[in-house]
């Protein structure tokens, strides 16, 4: 057993968020655990590393690729970090992931990352990533809360240290790391007896890493990646000359090795952003997950008891959920024998609220609500809402787009304006509308106006419906948003 496992205090940011389960892949009919870990290694020139002895990255199946996208075309892109590790973690080019230079921080979310792939396709996914180059996570980081560990090491061994620390601990299924001394020494001392070295330390700590893979017992698939490559001396890079578009991928799988093009073009080389093809096609994540029949059809959810909860469609059905067991329990139709009373208002439900421990309260989109019996589902009265019934929310009635029980005083409704009010639910009165903000509700804002349905789940944790067939998970003690994600047959799998 290694020693090199030290059980420090955790200083870094730590955001343990998911059930830890594995990615079940199954081959044969067994199952296996397939693992990914791709490790970047920073401005590495693939002359300089052929010139020199390295025992362990020669073990690789290595194809040299080009950097800097397509010469005179819309996917050019400067030969810099920034854009090149965007490239290699989302698999497009600038001209889609809007990253062309090192201080960018406004990537486009249109053209999801690996996390982010990965996350969709399995939701359970332990996932980390370890740099020694900080703007990586600035660039990523709407999809840094997808993560397990996320962490900014000062230096390559300590990335080093963490990520076999990380993976002991945590049994990652997808695991980044960035090392980026050679990078820095190129910078510092262009090609050279320095650089050599700083490639012989990094072919050492990859050596060091293998060693401690090969000791799991899952299928991994290691892939290492470099973004660019330098200008003919070795001081900098950030052009398009054919050294500085000289980059390599490398995996310890020979499946992924391409035969060697007939002629020296760089372009007759795989590009950069196949490393996102690559990994993928390992995992296999489907290239798009179709989402479920019910998940656009959502008009509200309420929390019934511990155990169950109630969706209520607009094509006028609805079903049971066991929250406990994770899974459909009955898809219905509103009837008379189902819900007593409800069938005539089934499509116009709005809104839907566990009001207290015998009743509940159902908003419909005409400017009415509905007082329900809890013990038999059954009706107990309609009403408009008005002064007398209601006093203040008449005003509101046809904007209710979702309602949660917070507590037994409180309740939130929220509004298709973007707006909520919170509830004294024993007096039911309003105490306060105001929009929502990423100061109340950090990270809510941008889905403020398509939510479709809000219910609380479990002690911690809410979920919000959107009318696009997505949900949050929403951290009801802290008023954040954990994640979004799609409803489709990995995340719900009985939607
Ligand atoms: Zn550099």
């Amino acid at each position: 057993m290694r020693t090199l496992i030290k059980l420090i205090p955790c200083i870094y940011l730590l955001l343990a968020i998911f059930p830890v389960d594995a990615i079940p892949v199954y081959v044969d009919g067994n199952e296996t655990n397939k693992k990914v870990l791709l490790i970047g290694l920073d401005g590495l020139q693939l002359e300089e590393l052929k010139k020199l002895d390295t025992p362990n990255i020669d073990k690789f199946f290595l194809n040299r690729c080009y950097a800097g996208g397509i010469l005179n075309t819309v996917s050019e892109q400067p030969t810099y970090s920034g854009p090149g590790w965007t490239s290699i973690l989302t698999g497009v080019w600038a001209n889609k992931h809007g990253i062309y230079s090192n201080f960018d921080t406004s990537r486009d979310n249109k053209f999801p990352s690996l996390f982010r792939r990965i996350f969709q396709a399995y939701p359970n996914a332990v996932m980390g990533s370890i740099s020694s180059w900080s703007p990586i996570h600035q660039f990523f980081h709407t999809d840094m809360a997808l993560l397990s560990y996320v962490s900014d090491a000062d230096t390559d061994a300590m990335v080093v240290q963490e990520t076999l620390q990380f993976i002991h601990n945590s049994a990652p299924d997808f695991t980044f790391i960035h090392l980026g001394n050679v990078d820095n020494t190129g910078h510092f001392f262009c090609f050279g007896e320095r650089y050599n070295r700083a490639i012989a330390t990094i072919d050492h700590q990859v050596g060091e890493i293998i060693e401690f893979i090969n000791n799991q017992k899952e299928d991994w698939l290691v892939i290492l990646v470099t973004d660019h490559g330098r200008k003919a001396n070795g001081c900098n890079h950030g052009g398009q000359t054919s050294s500085e578009k000289t980059a390599f991928i490398a995996t310890n799988k020979k499946q992924y090795q391409q035969p060697e093009p007939l002629d020296n073009d760089v372009y007759s080389y795989p590009a950069l952003t196949r490393v996102a093809d690559i990994i993928l096609d390992f995992l296999e994540v489907p290239v798009t997950l179709n989402k479920s029949a019910y998940a656009n059809k959502i008009n509200a959810v309420i929390n019934w008891s511990h155990s169950t909860a109630y969706f209520f469609l607009e094509d006028g059905k609805y079903i049971e959920y066991d929250k406990e067991a994770d899974h459909i329990l009955s898809i219905a139709n509103i009837d008379d024998h189902s819900w007593p009373g409800l069938a005539d208002y089934a499509t116009n439900i709005s809104a839907a609220i566990n009001w207290d421990d015998t009743r509940a309260i159902i908003f419909l989109d005409n400017g009415k609500y509905i007082t329900l019996n809890k013990a038999n589902r059954s009706v107990l009265a309609i009403e408009d809402i008005n002064e007398q019934t209601w006093p203040g929310l008449e005003k509101y009635a046809l904007r209710i787009n979702a309602a949660i029980d917070w507590s037994p005083n409180l309740a939130f409704i929220l509004l298709s304006s973007g707006q909520y009010i919170l509830l004294d639910k024993q007096k039911k009165q309003i105490l306060h509308v105001a929009y929502i903000d990423d100061v109340s509700s950090p990270g809510l804002k941008s889905y403020a106006r398509n939510i479709t349905a809000f219910s609380h789940w479990s002690e911690n944790y809410a979920y919000i419906f959107l009318d696009n067939g997505q949900y949050l998970k929403f951290d009801q003690r802290n008023y954040h948003v954990i994640y979004s994600n799609d409803i489709n047959k990995n995340t719900w799998p009985d939607f």
